[in-house]
């Protein structure tokens, strides 16, 4: 018998855990401990539709409050565990609390990794991973006309978008010679590139930042190239860092996440971890992978409640993410990593199309834009490892569903 579950983390990830145990009929005590003031919410409409104000902090929360008004759950908000005693079974928080477990799941996500340019602590300069990043940018922006995004990946490049449709100037700095070059194909970052300059984005590529200038708010950013650009505000979107620490001062294995098995179970058998903070064994990739997407987080804590509520379950998912742009839905399947082919499918000036990467014949990840038919084709085909004829899937006239069957 369970008679405590401990939750470290109260975002997404946590906020499916409970659901989940409340699904199996979990009869012990759930203790949500998290850092943020919040219940457990959505993060993707941050750089979305909350940062343009087309939806508001209610329909953030994956639950309403009521989901949590229950015996069975005890919460505490706003607060930061600070250490795990594993052989005591408990929890330290940072304002003096201790709390027992019999099972426990860190479900600590991931933070911003920050920059250090001289300057860079500037008033006006924001990173975005939170509400109250949100709502901190949001309560500045109005009143400013040069707004500069550091960094091209996808969050950077929503971020862009949103503001350049709200009107302001736009500038996005990036130090590599594409957009989203870690993730994506030259064709795809090519296609982005000409979308954003098309809306009026000054897009600069291969630059890097000497410093952030201003007196104690910032006035302009100074790239290699010595020209300094004018900044009224900036966002800054350069990537994050997996919350690993706690786990590994207890003794946990990590290594960029804490690694667990395909049952979402750390080296300490009553201890689970789920959703970014997690480097987890791949079946489709057969090597340790850590994520960051909504599709992991909610899929790692259903197998991890699985498990711990004893019905053996492991976890077997093709990675997917998504990122909206202006009117593009590019919808990911799958990781690129170390292709050697790719083909397009469809028309690129259509809007409408899928880039296909490809490992010894075999489909390994998808790129669609604004075409959900080779975004769905492709988790299958991904998953089913098969080798295809990659001479006839280049013709034009055949579609990626003629091979699924
Ligand atoms: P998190 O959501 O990071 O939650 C972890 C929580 O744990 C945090 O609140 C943290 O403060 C808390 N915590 C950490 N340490 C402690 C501690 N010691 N004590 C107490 N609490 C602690 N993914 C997609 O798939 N599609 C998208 O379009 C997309 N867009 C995104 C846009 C933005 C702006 C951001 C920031 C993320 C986006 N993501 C997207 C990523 C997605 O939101 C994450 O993958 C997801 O939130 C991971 O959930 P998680 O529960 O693992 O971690």
């Amino acid at each position: 018998m369970i008679n405590k579950l401990v939750i470290v983390g109260a975002g997404h990830a946590a906020g499916q855990a409970i659901a989940s145990l409340k699904q199996q009929r979990f009869a012990g005590q759930i203790i949500l401990v998290g850092k943020e003031p919040h219940l457990p919410y959505q993060r993707p409409p941050l750089s979305k539709k909350f940062l343009s104000d087309e939806i508001s902090i209610d329909r953030l929360y994956l639950k309403p409050s009521k989901f949590y008004d229950d015996p069975q759950i005890k919460k505490y908000l706003d607060t930061n565990v600070t250490a795990i005693d594993r052989n005591k079974k408990k929890l330290q928080t940072n304002d003096g609390k201790e709390i027992y477990y019999d099972k426990l799941i860190l479900a600590t996500g991931s933070r911003i990794r920050r920059i250090d340019i001289s300057g860079s602590n500037l008033n006006g300069v924001h990173y975005l991973r939170n509400i109250a990043d949100v709502i901190k940018i949001k309560s500045e922006i109005d009143s400013k006309k040069n707004v500069v995004i550091i960094g091209a990946g996808y969050i950077g490049l929503e971020v862009a978008a949103i503001i350049r449709q709200l009107g302001h100037n736009v500038t996005v700095l990036e130090k590599a010679d594409r957009v989203m070059s870690r993730v994506v194909s030259p064709q795809i970052s090519d296609f982005f590139e000409i979308e954003h300059v098309k809306h009026g984005v000054d897009l600069r590529l291969s630059t890097n930042i000497i410093a952030f200038n201003g007196k104690d708010t910032i006035d302009n950013i100074e790239i290699s190239s010595g020209e300094k650009i004018p900044a009224d505000i900036v966002i800054v979107g350069v990537g994050i860092k997996p919350n690993i620490e706690l786990a590994a001062d207890t003794g946990l294995k990590v290594n960029n996440g804490i690694i667990v098995n395909n049952r979402c179970q750390t080296n300490d058998s009553d201890i689970y971890a789920i959703g970014d903070c997690t480097l987890h064994p791949s079946e489709t990739y057969n090597r340790n992978i850590r994520l960051e997407s909504v599709h992991n987080a909610l899929e790692q804590a259903k197998i991890a409640v699985s498990n711990i509520c004893g019905i053996k379950k492991i976890y077997s998912q093709v990675p997917w993410f998504w990122s909206d742009q202006y009117n593009l839905k590019l919808q990911i399947a799958g990781l690129s990593e170390g292709y050697d082919r790719t083909i397009i499918k469809g028309n690129i000036s259509d809007r409408s199309f899928a880039c296909l990467y490809f490992k010894d014949g075999q489909l390994i990840a998808t790129d669609a834009i604004n075409s959900a038919t080779e975004f769905v084709i492709s988790k299958s085909l991904i998953k089913s490892k098969k080798i295809l004829d990659l001479d006839k899937l280049e013709d034009k006239k055949v579609n990626l569903k003629d091979f699924f069957n």
